[in-house]
């Protein structure tokens, strides 16, 4: 809730309160920056990244291992901060820490060679050498939402760093302070506080954020993800968006019925269903339908629910209101067409007030809300199919595209389906873990978002090229037209060869 106080100079100012949403109880507050200190902040990162862009990838990359090791010791306290912000699961706040951990090692290892100048072929062989430099953008924003508060926060930020960016984070309104106790500790390992900070608000610090900064790196909902494209293309600043997604997942007849039920139940509850990448609709061969039903089932009733510590606990409590009603609307309408929910299916005010149980419906369909639009919630509704054609159309029936998987135990056929379907990754027995392969780059089509993460392309997305050609005039004479006699035979004869010989 945003709250307006006067100071003692007598200036109003605004503060956001922040919840614990297991408790209700206010854990603390952060201030609403207003747009004057955001355009300082970024002078201030726009002065910092001189120096840190000077420096080799290889040295900043020593300040990110420096820092992965005190965040590796420091997990228990982010753990706890993150947990108290967000309702999760003890081992739904490690994962963030496990999945970061294995990026940073990848670009640890990877970035200065990513990075590196590289010698290009020119038309003119000897004569002319042609290199590629990858520079950074300058102040780099990044702006996260509150479902992972330290992966998403930090997933970007980190390349945009290692590529000589200074950046700025503003973390969601709802989750902001596991965010800034990760910066604090960037700038314990060494990182200038300037070359990383913090700006801290909602969406209207957002807005001022993208409209100064030299690349907008923004994780949220397709709705503001869109405005941040527009204003991103008036400036014509370069961007990427990951939004949201509809994840479809096809059940083939040959699946191991035990592994794919438990992968089902993990990967649509998992953080409460609050995951851009969960499974959100299931699309199951008719042979093998009722079966998988009964293992769903028996999968889901092993499910623990609750707030309490411990790696046993397996969700915990939704984050916001908004999409617990969200999730009840998408159900109740889902019964109004004819569905059945056959697991959960309600709130558990005694557990807190945002717990509502992990929930499993059947007799689904194209016409309900909950096969079409982002429930954000723990709802796996699964559907049958009768062949193949129907199971890729369905999936591919949505206006969003990030990531899909499949179960079977035929990897070609697997491989054959995945390339019909319209989603920036396809992953087979084990859904999710693409995001979780730092080697892999990750992000959607359509609704779902530009660009991508992880991988060598997340990381050269922070960049720029300059090309840079030298030509030493071996044999050349002044010369003021554009094709003389000696060059247009030159390049006739270089023209022959080229049809025969790869060279440029
Ligand atoms: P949101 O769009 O409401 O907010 C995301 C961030 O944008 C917050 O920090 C918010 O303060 C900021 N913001 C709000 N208005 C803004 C504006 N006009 N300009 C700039 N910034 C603004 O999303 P949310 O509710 O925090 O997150 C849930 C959504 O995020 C879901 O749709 C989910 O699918 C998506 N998501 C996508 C990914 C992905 O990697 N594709 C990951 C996690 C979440």
């Amino acid at each position: 809730m945003a709250i307006s106080n006067r100071s003692q100079s007598g200036a109003i100012y605004e503060h956001i309160e922040v919840k614990n949403p297991v408790t209700s109880e206010i854990i603390g507050s952060i201030p609403q920056t207003s747009a004057d200190e955001i355009k300082e902040t970024i002078e201030r990162a726009r002065d910092a990244q001189i120096g840190w862009g000077a420096l080799s990838p290889s040295e900043r990359v020593g300040y990110i291992r420096r820092w992965a090791d005190l965040v590796w010791e420091q997990q228990e306290t982010l753990i706890k901060i993150n947990r108290r912000e967000t309702g999760k699961t003890d081992s739904g706040a490690f994962l963030e820490i496990i999945v970061l951990d294995n990026i940073l090692q990848y670009y640890i290892h990877h970035a200065p060679n990513f990075l590196k100048t590289q010698q290009r072929r020119t038309i003119v062989p000897f004569i002319q050498k042609a290199k590629v430099f990858y520079k950074p953008h300058g102040v780099v924003g990044v702006i996260s939402p509150w479902n992972y508060p330290y992966l998403l926060g930090l997933i970007d930020l980190v390349p945009a760093l290692i590529a000589g960016n200074s950046a700025l984070l503003k973390p969601s309104e709802v989750t902001p302070f596991t965010a800034e106790y990760a910066i604090k500790l960037m700038h314990e390992a060494g990182i200038p506080r300037d070359v990383v900070q913090v700006i801290h608000g909602d969406g209207r610090a957002g807005a001022t954020l993208v409209e100064h900064v030299d690349y907008i790196a923004f994780t949220g909902s397709t709705a503001t993800g869109r405005k941040v494209a527009e204003t991103a293309a008036k400036r014509l600043i370069p961007y990427s968006l990951e939004l949201g997604g509809k994840d479809p997942c096809i059940v083939l007849e040959d699946a191991d019925l035990d592994m794919t039920a438990a992968g089902l139940v993990r990967s649509a509850f998992e953080n409460a269903g609050q995951v851009c990448i969960s499974v959100e609709r299931v699309y199951a061969d008719a042979r093998i339908y009722d079966a998988l039903m009964d293992k769903l089932l028996y999968y889901a009733g092993k499910y623990q629910m609750g707030s309490d510590d411990g790696m046993d606990i397996h969700m915990g409590s939704m984050t916001n209101t908004r999409e617990l009603e969200r999730t009840e609307a998408h159900i109740h309408d889902a019964i109004s067409k004819g569905a059945r929910v056959v697991f959960g299916g309600r709130r558990r005010p005694e557990l807190g007030p945002l717990f509502f149980e992990p929930t499993i419906l059947a007799d689904v369909d194209h016409a309900m809300d909950v096969m079409r639009q982002e429930t954000f919630g723990p709802i796996l509704p699964v559907m049958k199919f009768h062949n193949l054609e129907e199971a890729i159309r369905l999936a591919n029936d949505s206006e969003y595209g990030l990531s899909a998987s499949i179960f079977t135990r035929d990897f070609k056929r697997a491989e054959a389906i995945a390339r019909r379907l319209d989603s920036g990754d396809v992953s087979v027995n084990r859904p999710q873990m693409v995001v979780a392969t730092p080697s892999l780059p990750s992000g959607g089509q359509r609704n779902s978002g530009v660009g991508r993460r992880n991988g060598k392309e997340g990381l050269l997305r922070f960049t720029h090229t300059q090309s840079f050609l030298t030509d030493n005039l071996f044999g050349q004479q002044p010369e003021l037209r554009l094709a003389d006699p000696f060059s247009l035979q030159v390049a006739m004869v270089l023209r022959t060869i080229r049809r025969y010989i790869k060279f440029i």
